[in-house]
């Protein structure tokens, strides 16, 4: 059986548009008939398919219990968005209202994920691929739902190029094991960049470890950018492969990777590139960049933790060793030898996050009927609002300021720790990250060992911001 958002009660974005027009024939138009799954604040009315509709409407900061200093977002209803996210209601123990704006780290999730996850438990729960009863067929068609819409949201070209993961972590050492490691020997080289999280460091050095092999990092100008002439100087005809972060988490700065792709593949050297800060920020297709590996993190963007997914292009999947041995991955297995599946079961060994791939999906249409474009444009604003607002207080300085940047604020503060920031932000119902960021190399090109870091969501408000400021004012030096 197909088990399809029709049969726990949600409707395909087609069939959603069709039955909305005549009921929202404006944005506003009554919630009353809204179906289960719908984003609040769009309007089924806007083309292409489900896209968000723009609301003429400028923005006046009461949802943060403050006015901002200009109009954020005229056009993206952010308050009725936020109604999606039961959490950012939240009241902290010291009576705080919870301001969210620790997105780096993790985001929080809409109801539509929440209600994915119970119905899947309350209806489905199954072992997938196994079994000849019918819960198995529903998990099993949930499960490979959530792989078609994580294709088809990253513009892969088929649902068997996405292989389920714990997270980017998990995808970045898979695919060092899997297909790095075998390619690699005694003065083979890897071509990294400073920026990068540990996560896309500590697998390299691991493979470069037991193989002889060496890393080359790619220096970034003093804004945080990559130098792209000094990136194509560090390949040659040693290289073997390159990893690099699209969004770096602790300066914000979106890296030009269509040319870091380019300049790869003119070496011969397929690529990886590191998704987690961006997939939720800017538009992706993996077809269009011709990444031979894209990978990402569900909880990064309003899914669970514990899942996300490596995209790999067809013949680097076919031409990878398995992960790890076990249930799932096999054809047929003796004592003498195992045949394996073809990817993406190959390197889906073991009972995975059924239920937790199945709330990506979710979030994933989540997030594609709001649409990224509109999201990245509200971002933008938000982020050059906080961005103006905070530059003006004395004694600040922001770590990272790339022309092109994305979500992060990372700084530091005279005259106060960066663990002292984050206490003064908490006690005022403010939750940022303070510290290293998994990012040491890159703070440590900047003389630092760590930074204050707000990091924004779609969620998020210029009234946010406006506490925020007022914040790291109280504690900013008097000149
Ligand atoms: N890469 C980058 C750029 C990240 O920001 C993070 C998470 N902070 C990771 C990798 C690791 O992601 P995860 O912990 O979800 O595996």
């Amino acid at each position: 059986m197909n088990t399809t958002a029709n049969a726990y009660g949600l409707p395909d974005p087609e069939e959603l548009e069709a039955w909305a027009q005549p009921y929202f024939s404006e944005y506003g138009a009554e919630e009353a008939g809204r179906p289960p799954n719908a984003v609040s604040g769009v309007s089924p009315s806007a083309a292409p398919s489900v896209g968000y509709s723009p609301v003429v409407q400028p923005y006046t900061g009461a949802d943060a219990g403050a006015t901002a200093g200009r109009a954020v977002g005229a056009g993206f209803d952010v308050n009725r968005i936020r109604a999606d996210f039961p959490i950012l209601n939240e009241r902290l123990s010291n009576g705080k209202k919870l301001i969210w704006l620790d997105n780096g780290a993790t985001t929080q999730k809409p109801r539509q994920v929440i209600d994915r996850l119970s119905y899947f438990y309350e209806h489905e729960n199954s072992n997938v691929h196994r079994g000849a009863h019918e819960l198995a067929a529903r998990s099993t068609d949930a499960y490979e739902a959530a792989r078609n819409t994580v294709a088809k949201f990253l513009g892969a070209p088929s649902k068997d190029n996405i292989v389920f993961v714990r997270g980017t972590t998990e995808g970045i050492n898979l695919v060092a094991h899997s297909y790095v490691r075998p390619l690699l020997g005694p003065g083979d080289e890897i071509v990294l960049t400073i920026l990068e999280h540990h996560a896309n460091i500590v697998p390299w050095q691991l493979i470069a470890q037991e193989t002889g092999a060496v890393i080359k990092v790619a220096p970034v100008d003093s804004d945080g950018q990559i130098i792209l002439p000094e990136y194509t100087r560090l390949f040659g005809p040693r290289t073997r492969f390159a990893s690099v972060t699209h969004v770096s988490n602790a300066l914000g700065t979106i890296t030009p990777v269509h040319e870091m792709v380019q300049i790869a593949h003119g070496f011969g050297v397929r690529i990886l590139v590191d998704g987690a800060q961006s997939v939720a920020h800017t538009p992706i297709n993996v077809t269009a960049l011709d990444a031979d590996f894209f990978v990402f993190s569900g909880h990064k963007i309003f899914a669970p933790t514990g899942i996300g997914a490596v995209y790999g292009k067809t013949d680097a999947l076919n031409e990878a060793a398995p992960y790890q041995g076990g249930g799932n991955m096999i054809r047929d297995v003796t004592f003498e030898r195992t045949v394996y599946n073809p990817p993406p079961s190959k390197f889906e060994a073991g009972t995975g996050s059924i239920a937790d791939a199945v709330g990506l999906g979710a979030a994933l249409d989540y997030v594609s009927q709001i649409g990224l474009p509109n999201i990245s444009a509200y971002e933008h604003e938000l982020l050059d609002y906080a961005t103006c607002e905070l530059c003006g207080i004395k004694g600040l300085r922001f770590i990272g300021t790339a022309k092109e940047k994305a979500s992060v604020l990372s700084f530091v503060l005279e005259g106060a720790t960066t663990e002292q920031v984050g206490k003064h932000l908490a006690d005022r119902g403010i939750a940022v990250r303070a510290g290293h960021h998994c990012a040491q190399p890159i703070l440590r090109h900047y003389g630092l060992e760590s930074t204050v870091r707000p990091t924004l969501a779609f969620y998020n408000t210029a009234g946010e911001v406006d506490e925020l400021v007022r914040a790291v004012r109280e504690i900013a030096p008097k000149f």
